[in-house]
């Protein structure tokens, strides 16, 4: 019988089929039901065997990952602002750009006690459970039109014990305020753009927006400041090159205060806006 790999050897041929090292690693600590956060113990074992089982497991994942999916659905399971998040096709793969919305909105909420926040087109939950960990005494509403998607986000927040109120709703559609919050992340990628061949494991309608990719943005801008408090913040995730149209789209529906922020990459990634009044967070 052929001795079995190494894990090092394991890695050695996933990467020489093209997977990145890092994306190698977290496939082979899922077979072996290691923790995602354990890669220090792979490096350290590095000369263990791979059993025969688990060796075909991993192929078969490396295979389905070098032809494009996420290896975010073929663990189930995604990190995002520190919470293990359970993650599947239903679902966009949170990306870890959306964190820099995350950042901006707590900053926001800092001096806002009870803060009363809306997360349009939830998904898997990121952006609401994020906020809803930072901010316990936040009341939290995540809306997705999916239900499938509200079925992964209410898993993942009965998983992880954290409060949010769930609500199957296109944008804010049938929903009430005042929030002292909207925060949405949602489809922006133009029908059409080539970047989609990279995202057909992605659900369709959690990417593309219209002609222009501005469909769903400029929705929520229209619809948002009639929901916000006095003093409320809108903040958007958007495309690469959408920051000036977004700046635009904010400051036509009446919004103040309107500015970009780049994400990790130095891309300006979200745009926000205040309504006008007294009360709401102090921070801009
Ligand atoms: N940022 C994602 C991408 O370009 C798209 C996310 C979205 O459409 N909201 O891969």
């Amino acid at each position: 019988m052929d001795t079995p790999p190494t894990l090092r050897c394991a890695l050695q041929q996933a990467q020489s089929q093209g997977l990145a090292r890092i994306d190698a690693q977290m496939l082979l600590l899922h077979v072996l039901g290691r923790p995602a956060n354990d890669r220090a113990w792979l490096i350290g074992h590095d000369e263990e065997p791979l059993p025969a089982p688990a060796a075909a497991v991993f192929a078969e994942l490396c295979r389905r990952r070098a032809g494009g999916e996420p290896v975010a659905y073929l663990t189930g399971r995604k990190e995002f602002y520190g919470l293990e998040l359970g993650v599947d096709a239903r679902v966009l793969d949170p990306r870890p750009d959306t964190e820099t919305l995350v950042d901006w909105a707590l900053e926001l909420l800092h001096e806002v006690p009870a803060p009363r926040i809306a997360d349009l087109g939830t998904g898997s939950g990121a952006i609401a459970l994020a906020l809803a960990h930072a901010r316990p005494d936040a009341h939290v509403l995540a809306t997705d039109r999916s239900a499938a998607a509200l079925e992964v986000a209410r898993a993942n927040a009965q998983r992880l014990g954290l409060r949010v109120g769930f609500a199957q709703a296109h944008w804010l559609d049938g929903v009430d305020g005042p929030f002292d919050l909207i925060v949405s992340n949602p489809p922006y990628i133009p029908a059409g753009d080539a970047h989609l061949r990279a995202l057909v494991h992605e659900p369709i309608d959690a990417l593309v927006a219209g002609a222009d990719g501005l469909r769903d943005l400029r929705a929520i801008a229209a619809q948002a400041p009639g929901r916000l408090a006095p003093g409320g913040w809108l903040l958007l995730e958007h495309g690469w090159d959408q920051a000036a149209a977004v700046r635009g789209l904010l400051a036509a529906a009446g919004l103040a205060d309107v500015a970009s922020r780049a994400d990790l990459g130095g891309i300006a990634r979200c745009t926000g806006g205040s309504k006008a009044g007294a009360a709401g967070p102090a921070v801009k």
